[in-house]
C-alpha cells in the first residue's frame, strides 16, 4: 500500500519509512508527479499540515500525510511558531533565525520553549492529526554543530546538552517529530489490524 508524504525531503521520508509497517511504502511528491509548491499559507502549525495533506488528496487523489513543525517560545508569546523557518526573512537562514530569537529573548530568565510537530493524515476520506511536543529551554548561546534549524540553542527537558550536541539517534528518541510519527504509525497499525 502506498502512502504519500507531502515532502521531497529524502531524510524525512527515510526516517518515517523506517518506522512504518512493512506493508506501507512511503512515496514523495516527486514520485506522484507533483512538482509544484504546495500552499502553506495558514496561521497555525496544525492548519498548515492540514492544508498540505488536503491539497494533495484533493488535487492528486492519493491518501496522504503532511507535517509542519515550529518552535514556540513562552516569553515571546509562542513566536516564532508557524514562522520558524522564515523568522528572520524569506531566505530561511537558520543562523539569522537563531540570532533573531536570542536577540528578542535578551536576558529574559523564563526561557521555556517547545517544539511542536503536527502530522495531518488524509486517508479513506477522513482527516486525522497527530501532535508531538518536545519541551525544553532556549540557551543563552549556541552550542554544538549537529542537527539543523534551532538545534544549537534548544536544550530538551532533562538533558544537559542542546539538540545540536546529541547524536541523531539520541535526538530521534525524544524529538517532537519522532513522537508525532509514533502516534501516526500506531494509528496506522491499529487500522491495519482491524
Ligand atoms: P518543517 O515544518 O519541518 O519544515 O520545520 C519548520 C522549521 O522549524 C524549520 O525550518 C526549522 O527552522 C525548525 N525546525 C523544525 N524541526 C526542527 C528540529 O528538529 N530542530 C531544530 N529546528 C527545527
Amino acid at each position: 500500500m502506498e502512502l504519500v508524504f507531502a515532502t521531497n525531503n529524502r531524510d524525512k521520508i527515510k526516517e518515517i519509512q523506517a518506522m512504518m509497517p512493512a506493508k506501507i511504502t512511503v512515496v514523495s511528491l516527486k514520485d506522484i508527479g507533483c512538482f509544484e509548491d504546495i500552499p502553506e499559507t495558514m496561521n497555525t502549525i496544525e492548519a498548515n499540515a492540514i492544508q498540505k495533506a488536503t491539497y494533495v488528496y484533493e488535487n492528486y487523489g492519493y491518501d496522504c500525510f503532511a507535517d509542519d513543525t515550529g518552535l514556540e517560545v513562552k516569553a515571546l508569546n509562542g513566536e516564532p511558531g508557524v514562522f520558524s523557518a522564515r523568522y528572520a526573512g524569506e531566505e530561511k537562514n537558520p543562523k539569522k533565525n537563531m540570532q533573531k530569537l536570542l536577540d528578542n529573548l535578551g536576558d529574559e530568565t523564563d526561557r521555556a520553549a517547545h517544539f511542536k510537530t503536527v502530522i495531518a493524515l488524509y486517508a479513506n476520506n477522513k482527516l486525522t492529526t497527530y501532535t508531538g511536543i518536545c519541551k525544553g529551554e532556549i540557551t543563552h548561546q549556541k552550542k554544538g554543530n549537529k542537527g539543523f534549524g534551532y538545534d544549537p540553542i534548544f536544550k530538551p527537558e532533562g538533558s544537559e546538552t542542546t539538540f545540536a550536541e546529541m547524536t541523531m539517534s539520541s535526538k530521534n528518541k525524544i524529538s517532537h517529530r519522532a513522537k508525532a510519527i509514533k502516534k501516526l504509525v500506531d494509528n496506522i497499525n491499529n487500522a491495519l489490524a482491524e
